[in-house]
Parts: C-alpha cells; sequence; structure tokens
C-alpha cells in the first residue's frame, strides 16, 4: 500500500522523502486552507528566522516541513479580545504550537522567494506530500515538531460502494467543469499530472475536496479523515455542495446578465415609448412645436373668421403634427398641408368700390372707346351697390388679339377696388391645375384657385381666366368640368380641391373669362357666361389708342419726355394704315414701343457727342489753335453731311447716313457758339472773366434768372425734339410689313371682294374666277386655296346657282356649259371655312360669265341656298370694321343681320353704304 502510494505520488514528486527520515519537522502555520498531499500551496511567511532555516533546509538538501492548518483561525479575529493584538502571522512558539491543528501535511518546499533586502518576509511554495500527526513540540523558534507520518486505511477499491461513490464524485467534478471554466482547467492540471496511472479513491478525494471552496474545519475533517471510503463520501458531500454554489453562481450570472440586458432592453423600449408618445401627440420635439406655434399664430388674428370645419381640420392637422418626428416625411406633408390651410384668407374680404362715378374714371383712364363693355361693368356696379353684394354672371370679353380683354380684366379689377389674379388656361389639360392633387403624391399642390387667394390674400378677388376657348382636352378628367365646377355659382361655393380637401367658398370671387372664338367655348361653359365682344378698332380709334394711351406708355417705359418727340398725325396715319392694320393694337403698341426706343437711343447718343457747356467754355479758354481745329472739324462734317445727302436718296442701305445728318442738323444750334466766339475768345482771358461776371449778375435777381433760364430751356428742348413724320417714319420701323389685304384697286372681271371672320378677327378676302378651257359641253369647277369642306359645298351650290340665273337673265348664255372654271381664293397658304363666301362666289363667277367687272368698292358677304335665299352670317361687326380698315364703300350683308348692324357704334358705320339683302338677285342688282 505504502509502496503503491509513493509511486504515485512519484508522478508528481519523483523522488519520494521516506518518513523514517524525518521525524521531527519545522512546523508552518496555514491561515486559510488545509493542504492536501499532491497540491502546491504558496504561502507567505513574515518571520525571516523561520525565512532563513528553510532556505537553510532546502540549502541542506532536505526541504521538508509539516504544514498545520491554524486552529480557529477566523474565530481568534472575531471574538478575540486580547490576541486581537497578536496577529496569526506573528505567533511564535508554543502560543504557535497551541494553535495548530493536530492533522496536518508532510510537505515539500519547492521554493523560497524573498524580498529584495533578505531578511524581509518570504514568499514559499509548497507541495503536499502526506498526512501527518503532531505529537509534541521540540523547539520553539522556529517551531519544530515531532511528527506521526500517517497512512490511509487500507480499503477494497473494488467494493461496489467506493466505486459508486467514485463514479459520482468524477460525475461531479464534471458537473463543475460544465459550470465553471475555472474548474475545468484545474481539473485538467490534475488528470494531466496523474498521466496514465491509476487515480485512486484516495486521492481523488483529496482532490475534490481540495477542489471545492469548502470551509476550513470541513477541508480540516477530509484532511484528518484516513477511512478512504469516508473522506470519499465527506469529499463527495463537498462537491455536491459546490456544483450547488456553482449553480447557484449560474443562476446568479444569468440573472445579473437578464438584468443588464434587460436594463438594455428597458433603455430600447423607452425610446419607442417616446415616439409612440410624439406619434399620440403626448409629447413633441422642438421643431414640431415651433412649427406649431407658428401655424397657431398665424391662425389666431383670423380665427373668428374662419368656417368651423376648416378650424376642426387645421386643430387635427396641429395636433397630428406635434406626434410626428420632424424628419419624417410624413412631418413635412402634415407641415406644408397647414401651411397651405393657415395661408388662405378664410373669410376675408376686401372692400369693394361700389362708386359708379369713380370706376367710370378708372375705366376711362385704362382704355378707350370700349363703351359696351364699359356700361356693362358700371351696371355690373350698380347693381352690387343696391344689392350689397357684387356677384353675377361670369363676364366673357371675346375678341381677337391685342383688342385689350386682358387689359380690360385688370381694369376691371381696379375700378371695383378688387385683387386681380390672372391664369391662362391655353392648352391645359392637366385637371390637377385647377383641382389640385391630392396631398398623397410627392410635389403635390393645390390648383390654380387656391393658389390665387394665397396670392391675393382676399377671399373676393378678380379672376381673370384667359383663353378659355383654348383649354385642353385632359387624358386624366375634363378640365372643361373642372372649370365648370369652378364658375358655376351653384357650386363653387363649395368648391372642394383635392389638396385642401375641406370645401372653400368661391362664391365672391368675381369670373372674367377671355376669348377668341366664343364657339370654341364648351357649352356647358358658355351657357353660364355673359359675352361681351370686342371686334377690333378701325383707324380712328386707332389713332385716339395710339394717341392718348399707348405713345404715353411708351413714353413712360422709354423715360422720355412729351416735349422731346413730335410724332406726327400723317406719321401715325400711316404707321396704322400700313404697319399695323390688324383688329388689335398690340402690334399698333409695339410699333410705338419699337420708335420711342430707338428716339431714346437717338437722345442718349446726341448726348454724348454734345459736350457740355461748361467743359466748351474750359475747352475755349485753353487754346485758340484748337477750337479753330473744333471750328474746321464741324466744317468737315457739314460737307461730308452734305455729300451725303446727296446720296442718300438713293438707296436704302444709305438710311444711315440719312440718320446722321438729321443728327446734325439738330446738333448744328448747338455746337454752333464754339464756332462764333473765338473771336472774342482771342482778346484775352479777360473774356473768360466778363462772361463769368455776366453770370454773376442774374444772382442778385434770382426770378428773372429762372425765367431766362426756363426759356433757354424751352428753346433747347424744341432745338433737340425728335421730330417724326410721314417721310422719315420708316427709319424707325422700317419699310411696311403689312401688305394691304386689299391688293387689287380696280377689281379685275371674275374677281369679287367678300368678307371673313376668323380668330384674328374680320378681313376682306378676295374670291377669283378663271376660265381653264372651253369646248362644246366642257363646263367644270376646280377649286383651289385651302378651302374647308364647307367652302367647297359652296362653291359647288355656287356654280350650280350661277348657271342657273344666268340662263334667266341671259337664256343665249352658253358660258357655263362650255367652260372649264377654275375657282381661287388667294393666299393659298392660308386654310379657309365657312359658308359665308357663298354670294361672292357666284357674283365671280358671272362677272366672269357676263364679262363685267363688279362696282368699285363693294365687298359682300352671305351664305346662298340652291334657291338664292342669302342666310345670315357671323361676325357682322367684326366684318363692317374689316370693310371700313379696306377703304370699302359699299356692304352687302344679309338682311337677317340687319339687326346685329344696327347695334353698331354710329362712328364705325359712319360712311359705309350698306345694303341688306334677302334674295340673290338684289346682290346682283347692287354689284353690277
Ligand atoms: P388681348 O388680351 O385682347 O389679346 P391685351 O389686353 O393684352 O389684348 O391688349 C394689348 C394692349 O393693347 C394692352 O397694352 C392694352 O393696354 C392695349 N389696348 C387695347 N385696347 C385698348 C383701348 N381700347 N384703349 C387703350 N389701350 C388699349
Amino acid at each position: 500500500e505504502g509502496a503503491e502510494e509513493s509511486a504515485q505520488s512519484g508522478a508528481i514528486v519523483p523522488a519520494g522523502p521516506r518518513p523514517e527520515n524525518f521525524p521531527k519537522v519545522l512546523a508552518l502555520p496555514l491561515t486559510r486552507r488545509p493542504l492536501f498531499p499532491g497540491f502546491y500551496a504558496p504561502i507567505h511567511i513574515k518571520d525571516p528566522k523561520l525565512a532563513d532555516s528553510l532556505v537553510e533546509l532546502r540549502a541542506r538538501g532536505t526541504p521538508y516541513v509539516g504544514a498545520f492548518l491554524l486552529k480557529d483561525a477566523k474565530e481568534s479575529v472575531v471574538t478575540g479580545e486580547k490576541s486581537e493584538e497578536v496577529k496569526d502571522s506573528d505567533l511564535k512558539g508554543e502560543a504557535l504550537y497551541k494553535r495548530l491543528h493536530e492533522y496536518g501535511t508532510f510537505a515539500q518546499v519547492l521554493n523560497v522567494i524573498r524580498s529584495v533586502n533578505s531578511d524581509g518576509p518570504a514568499q514559499v511554495f509548497l507541495m503536499g506530500h502526506r498526512r501527518l500527526r503532531l505529537t509534541g513540540m521540540l523547539s520553539d523558534d522556529p517551531l519544530t515538531v515531532s511528527v506521526e507520518h500517517l497512512k490511509d486505511k487500507s480499503y477494497d477499491e473494488t467494493s461496489d460502494i467506493i466505486k459508486a461513490t467514485f463514479m459520482e464524485v468524477v460525475a461531479s467534478l464534471r458537473d463543475l467543469m460544465r459550470y465553471n471554466p475555472l474548474y475545468k482547467e484545474t481539473i485538467q492540471v490534475f488528470v494531466q499530472n496523474m498521466g496514465n496511472s491509476h487515480i485512486n479513491a484516495a486521492r481523488l478525494a483529496d482532490f475534490g475536496s481540495a477542489l471545492t471552496t469548502a470551509d476550513e474545519p470541513l477541508l480540516q475533517e477530509v484532511l484528518e479523515q484516513l477511512d478512504v471510503e469516508k473522506r470519499l463520501n465527506l469529499a463527495l458531500v463537498l462537491l455536491k455542495k459546490e456544483l450547488e454554489l456553482a449553480k447557484l453562481q449560474a443562476t446568479i450570472a444569468k440573472n445579473v446578465e437578464e438584468k443588464i440586458s434587460g436594463d438594455q432592453r428597458r433603455f430600447f423600449l423607452m425610446e419607442q415609448l417616446k415616439a409612440i408618445k410624439k406619434e399620440l401627440g403626448i409629447e413633441a420635439d422642438d421643431k414640431t412645436a415651433l412649427t406649431g406655434k407658428f401655424f397657431k399664430e398665424r391662425l389666431e388674428p383670423h380665427r373668428k373668421q374662419c368656417p368651423e370645419h376648416v378650424l376642426q381640420v387645421i386643430d387635427e392637422e396641429l395636433s397630428k403634427l406635434q406626434g410626428l418626428e420632424s424628419s419624417s416625411s410624413e412631418f413635412n406633408v402634415t407641415r406644408n398641408y397647414l401651411d397651405w390651410l393657415t395661408a388662405l384668407p378664410w373669410g376675408q374680404y376686401s372692400k369693394e368700390n361700389f362708386d359708379v362715378r369713380q370706376a367710370q374714371t378708372v375705366l376711362d383712364e385704362d382704355h378707350y372707346g370700349l363703351s359696351d363693355v364699359k356700361e356693362r361693368i358700371l351696371e355690373f356696379i350698380a347693381v352690387g351697390k343696391l344689392k350689397g353684394t357684387a356677384v353675377g354672371k361670369i363676364i366673357c370679353l371675346s375678341g381677337p388679339p391685342g383688342v385689350g380683354k386682358t387689359s380690360i380684366g385688370k381694369s376691371i379689377a381696379k375700378a371695383l377696388d378688387r385683387k386681380f389674379f390672372r391664369f391662362s388656361v391655353g392648352g391645359l389639360s392637366d385637371v390637377a391645375e385647377i383641382k389640385g392633387h391630392r396631398r398623397t403624391y410627392v410635389g403635390a399642390m393645390p390648383g390654380k384657385m387656391v393658389q390665387c387667394l394665397k396670392s391675393t390674400g382676399t377671399a373676393n378677388p378678380l379672376v381673370l381666366i384667359d383663353e378659355i376657348d383654348k383649354l385642353g382636352r385632359g387624358h386624366a378628367g375634363d378640365p372643361a368640368s373642372a372649370l365648370l365646377e369652378l364658375l358655376d355659382p351653384e357650386q363653387n361655393a363649395n368648391f372642394l380641391d383635392h389638396y385642401l380637401d375641406v370645401p372653400i367658398d368661391l362664391s365672391k370671387v368675381l369670373f372674367v373669362c377671355t376669348a377668341n372664338l366664343v364657339e370654341n367655348i364648351p357649352a356647358p361653359l358658355l351657357d353660364r357666361m355673359e359675352v361681351i365682344r370686342l371686334v377690333g378698332y378701325i383707324t380712328d380709334e386707332k389713332m385716339h389708342i395710339a394717341r392718348d394711351y399707348l405713345e404715353r406708355q411708351a413714353r413712360e417705359n422709354c423715360g422720355i419726355k412729351k416735349e422731346q418727340v413730335e410724332l406726327s398725325d400723317s406719321a401715325m396715319h400711316s404707321l396704322i394704315e400700313t404697319y399695323c392694320r390688324e383688329a388689335g393694337v398690340r402690334n399698333l403698341q409695339k410699333h410705338i414701343d419699337k420708335i420711342y426706343r430707338k428716339i431714346a437711343l437717338k437722345l442718349v447718343r446726341r448726348e454724348l457727342d454734345t459736350p457740355k457747356e461748361e467743359e466748351m467754355k474750359q475747352n475755349n479758354l485753353v487754346t485758340v489753335a484748337e477750337t479753330k481745329s473744333n471750328a474746321e472739324d464741324m466744317a468737315i462734317k457739314l460737307t461730308d453731311s452734305a455729300v451725303q445727302e446727296g446720296e442718300t436718296l438713293e438707296a436704302e442701305t444709305m438710311l444711315p447716313s440719312e440718320k446722321e445728318k438729321v443728327d446734325i442738323a439738330q446738333k448744328l444750334p448747338l455746337e454752333k457758339p464754339p464756332c462764333s466766339e473765338p473771336e472774342e475768345k482771342l482778346t484775352g482771358v479777360k473774356a473768360s472773366t466778363a462772361s463769368e461776371t455776366d453770370n454773376k449778375v442774374p444772382d442778385e435777381s434770382a426770378s428773372s434768372e429762372t425765367k431766362e433760364k426756363e426759356e433757354a430751356e424751352e428753346k433747347k428742348v424744341a432745338e433737340e425734339q425728335i421730330k417724326i413724320n410721314d417721310t422719315n417714319l420708316h427709319e424707325f420701323v422700317g419699310s411696311p410689313v403689312f401688305v394691304s389685304d386689299r391688293f387689287y384697286d380696280k377689281t379685275p372681271i371674275g374677281v369679287v371682294m367678300g368678307l371673313a371672320w376668323t380668330a384674328m378677327g374680320g378681313s376682306t378676302l378676295y374670291v377669283e374666277t378663271s376660265v381653264i378651257e372651253e369646248g362644246e359641253g366642257k363646263g367644270g369647277l376646280q377649286l383651289t386655296g385651302q378651302l374647308g369642306d364647307v367652302m367647297k359645298e359652296s362653291a359647288s351650290i355656287a356654280h350650280t346657282f350661277a348657271r342657273k340665273y344666268l340662263r334667266e337673265i341671259d337664256p343665249q348664255n352658253q358660258f357655263f356649259t362650255n367652260s372649264k372654271l377654275h375657282l381661287h381664293v388667294p393666299a393659298g397658304a392660308t386654310p379657309k371655312d365657312g359658308p359665308s363666301a357663298g354670294c361672292t362666289m357666284i357674283t365671280s363667277m358671272l362677272s366672269l360669265a357676263l364679262s363685267k367687272p363688279v362696282n368699285d368698292d363693294v365687298a359682300m358677304t352671305g351664305e346662298v341656298t340652291l334657291t338664292g335665299r342669302v342666310l345670315a352670317i357671323g361676325g357682322v361687326k367684326e366684318k363692317t370694321v374689316a370693310s371700313r380698315r379696306s377703304a370699302v364703300k359699299t356692304i352687302i350683308f344679309p338682311k337677317a343681320n340687319k339687326r346685329d348692324y344696327d347695334e353698331l357704334l354710329p362712328h364705325v358705320k359712319e360712311g359705309l353704304d350698306v345694303h341688306f339683302v334677302d334674295k340673290y338677285e338684289e346682290i346682283f342688282q347692287i354689284a353690277f
């Protein structure tokens, strides 16, 4: 047994010391745990003497000691009264001996590490070998004791109980390993140290116990137990306790870990909670709070006027905003929405003007003529005055471009003192422009009406809907229907914009529409409008407009004074007659603007060319020679211009030089003084002083000076004035671009003047017929001139009727039977259509058949049936105005149109010989 043990211990400690060699050993006190055989333990030795002895032992080659656990190590500290002062490590001799447990361990000193000053305390490494028992004290410093070396009681290793306990201990160890990696290491080291050798129960018990963290008494009990089976049991109990402890430790660790991760979870949840709170509007971050405050403040002054349903939406949106993260897209959508909602002028109306006289003045100030339009507007105001509110039918101004539709819309707003907003629906095909987008779209915007209300800031502006006849066809939704909803007084009190989503009241808005052709306005829209026709202006009216309005505007725009320009009547007349013959005045306006711009340039150039008076004086003083050369220059210039004068007449290319001529002619009076003065200057410097005193004299009588100055100014201005007349007009506007639509002075055979009416206003047009070939039965008709279907039909009706009519008046005449005719309507590049040229075509064919030209200056219009009845036509006003422009003297209209004609203003009808006919015969009588 002993041999076996030594063999086994040999695995750890190669050379086993023999017990009989060590009956007395140095006793080392262990303060914390007993030392188990086969285990290492570091101990601390304070007593230098003891340490010295250990070193000596080692030097002697017998480094063996007895390690004994101190009894009641803790108790002495806790309960001891006097012993308190004596620390365990300071115990010595007898006192120490008394405190030692009876059983201890025979240990080998592996190493003694002394502190730097080799007599200080030491660190000693012990290795347990076998159990010892104290038998007596031999010497006290260092404490040497006599010992008995102990052996385990013999046991049966094959007994089931030992085996089972053994297994259980191993199982417990394995469990422990699972719980704590620290054990794992120790156990691995143990197994390694054991090598392949048989691990016996005694060793396992020691090992198992030593591994545990059990209290010293329990461990000491294991050490003292020499019965291996019992020891193994004790070890098992300790291990089980340890296992429990480990389990407990694991649960604690787990709990702690859970607590920590729980804290983390809590943190996340708190964050979520915050977000949820915001969502619910319980809390808000700074930006949302500020934004909300801003909208609230903006709304506050108008809160009372704001309709209930709108307030409700605003409040809802505001509280929604509070719960939103300011960086979220939802926040932006809501904020924009609120921005629109609060920016609209809910219930804010501008005060209207119901003073008819004032309105009249305003209207007259802006527009010449147009008395029917103005009258209609005044009626409107009068109704407003009596009724308290100005709401009525939608006014639709129709007419050719440039007749002032838009600008009169603006004037109406001015006359009524309403805010003005214009939006053009020409080509508009997206209903969203009118009704807005739904808010869910990115970049959604409200419709034009809402934008209008926001920009005008009143709920009763005047809205001009331009070009309503050019409304596009929408692919998604029909803009016309959307406009209808907007314009219909029945519906627009609750106009619903998709974006705004709350009904807005547009019933106080005054709508004015403009159109070129009433016929193109969708019927349901037209039905709700009151159409006022602006037909265009005749020369006389244009003259007034140009003089009283356009010229003034142009002058103001260019910063030119009235006195600086003289645009003669004749120039203006030819400007209108040869440059701007169309119905409207926009082109005329452009031309006048152009003239004034050119004048401005001339004026500025001249200023640069003309040295200032002051400068001139100084120049004069410098040298005579210089003035002389000046004079020479002048002379050269004059001769130059004289030469050019001769040339200018020749060609247009000479125009610039001619302009120069005009310049120089105007400059002359100013530049003369330097030329005439030299003689004075020659006399010396005195002359200049004289002139200075001359200047000083008027100082005393200021009034006379200013008078003089004014006169001089006037004179100067008169001299500077730029004159434009018939002859130099082309310098400013170029050569006439407008070729008259009257290109026959005397209409030849087969040519008749008709009257047409287009979106551009009325105009005259010729119908020409000529013979292609003649021969028995060759009768036929060929058409050119981009005629539409209606006009083609009209032509073949005319052909038939002319043939029939010729038979009536000249039965012998076989012209139509035997001639192939060609009918053309000039300006072949412009498509034409419409029925009103019927009578013109018949007349043209008959003129050819009879070889007789129609009377001079006759123009006619009217659709003719196969039986020769003349039917009513449209655009009487426009056609009359056009006839006047083309210097027509006699007009033939269908009888049915007499009423339209009678409505025309007297000055338009002036000098016209108008016939109203029912049957073609009457036309024939007048025309030939
Ligand atoms: P429209 O809308 O009919 O095409 P505008 O209203 O734009 O034409 O008019 C073009 C220009 O002609 C405007 O500057 C306007 O002041 C001027 N104008 C038109 N008619 C008159 C008029 N009767 N009196 C004075 N100016 C006029």
